[in-house]
C-alpha cells in the first residue's frame, strides 16, 4: 500500500507574496479515486503543480509525504522497514517520480525526433535508475547478490530495461489500455491530437507503474470517444496496477466514466467539503455556490 498525504498545505506564488493554498489537506491511498473539483481559481492546478515540485510556487507551511510499505519499495528492493515516509518537497521531481508519484506536465510536451517508444522507455530508466540511487544503501546485500532488475527480467545487470524487453512491456500496456500500436512509433506529441495527448499521459503512467498519479483536467477539451477511452485507461491504471488517481476537474462528466470513491471540493485554496460519488452529482445539479454557502453560511 502507497498513501500520498498532504498536510496542512500552504503554498504562494514564488515571485511575490499572493496566498494560493491555505492547508490543504488530503490522503489518496493507492488503488482510490479521488476527484479534486473546484471552481476555477480555487487552486486545484496549484496543488497539483506544488506536489510535482514546480518552481513557480513556493511552499510557505505543511507537508507532502509519501509513505510506502515495503512491498510498494518494488521487488528490486528488498529492505527491512515495513514503511517508509518521505516528505516530497525536500526531493527533486525525479526522485519524486522514483517514489511512485506520477505528475504528467513534468514531461517535455514537444521534443524533436524522439519516438514514443524511446521517451517512455527513457523515462521508464530514468526512474529505475533514480529509484536505485535513492534505495541505495538500503541494504548492502544487493550489491553482492546482483541487483535484481524489475518488472521484467532482463539481459541487462544494471537493471536497466532494454530496447526488446521493452516492446514487451510496451505491447502489453497498450494493449490494456486498448491502444493502436502505431501510437508508440509516432513522435514525442508532434502532430498529436489533443485527445491523443491525453492518451499519451495515461500510457506514461501505465508504463511507469506508479502509487498515485495526479492528472490535471485530463477531461478537458475531449469528445465523447476519447473521453471514454481515456477514462478506460484511468480505471485500468487502478484495476491492473493499482494506482490511486487524484482526479482533477472542473466538471462532473468525467465521473460518469471513472467513478470516484472520493469526491473533495476546493474552496480557496482549501478543501471545503468532502463526501462520496453523491457529492459530484450534488454538484452538478447545484453547482459550487452552493458548498460556499454551506461552508461560508453566506450567499
Ligand atoms: P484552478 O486550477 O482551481 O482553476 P489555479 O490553481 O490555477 O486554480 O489558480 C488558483 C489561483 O492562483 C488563481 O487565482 C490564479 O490566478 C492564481 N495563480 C496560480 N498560479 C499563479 C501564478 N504563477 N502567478 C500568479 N497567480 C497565480
Ligand atoms: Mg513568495
Ligand atoms: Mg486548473
Amino acid at each position: 500500500m502507497a498513501r500520498l498525504e498532504l498536510r496542512n498545505l500552504h503554498a504562494e506564488v514564488a515571485e511575490g507574496d499572493e496566498k494560493i493554498l491555505e492547508g490543504v489537506d488530503l490522503e489518496v491511498e493507492s488503488g482510490e479515486i479521488h476527484a479534486l473539483m473546484g471552481p476555477n481559481g480555487s487552486g486545484k492546478s496549484t496543488t497539483a503543480k506544488v506536489i510535482a515540485g514546480h518552481p513557480a510556487y513556493e511552499v510557505t507551511e505543511g507537508e507532502v509525504l509519501i509513505h510506502l510499505d515495503a512491498n510498494e519499495f518494488g521487488s528490486d528492493v528488498d529492505i527491512d522497514d515495513d514503511q517508509r515516509t518521505w516528505n516530497i518537497l525536500e526531493l527533486e521531481p525525479n526522485e519524486r517520480a522514483a517514489l511512485g508519484v506520477f505528475l504528467a506536465f513534468q514531461y517535455p510536451a514537444e521534443i524533436e525526433g524522439v519516438t514514443m517508444t524511446n521517451f517512455l522507455r527513457t523515462a521508464l530508466n530514468a526512474k529505475i535508475e533514480e529509484r536505485e540511487e535513492l534505495f541505495e544503501g538500503a541494504d548492502e546485500d544487493d550489491e553482492e547478490a546482483g541487483f535484481e532488475s524489475s518488472p521484467m527480467e532482463g539481459p541487462q545487470d544494471d537493471g536497466e530495461v532494454g530496447v526488446a524487453e521493452f516492446q514487451e512491456i510496451l505491447a502489453e500496456k497498450m494493449e490494456q489500455l486498448d491502444m493502436d500500436e502505431k501510437f508508440a512509433r509516432r513522435y514525442l506529441n508532434a502532430g498529436f491530437s489533443g485527445g491523443e495527448k491525453k492518451q499519451n499521459e495515461v500510457l506514461q503512467a501505465a508504463i511507469l507503474e506508479p502509487s498515485v498519479a495526479v492528472l490535471d483536467e485530463i477531461d478537458s477539451g475531449l469528445d465523447i470517444d476519447r473521453l471514454q477511452d481515456v477514462s478506460n485507461g484511468i480505471n485500468a491504471l487502478r484495476d491492473e496496477q493499482g494506482t490511486g488517481i487524484l482526479q482533477i476537474t472542473h466538471y462532473q462528466r468525467i465521473l460518469d466514466y471513472v467513478e470516484p470513491d472520493h469526491v473533495h471540493v476546493m474552496l480557496d485554496g482549501k478543501i471545503a467539503k468532502s463526501g462520496g460519488p453523491e457529492l459530484a452529482e450534488e454538484l452538478e445539479d447545484k453547482g459550487y455556490d452552493w458548498v460556499r454557502d454551506e461552508v461560508y453560511g453566506t450567499a
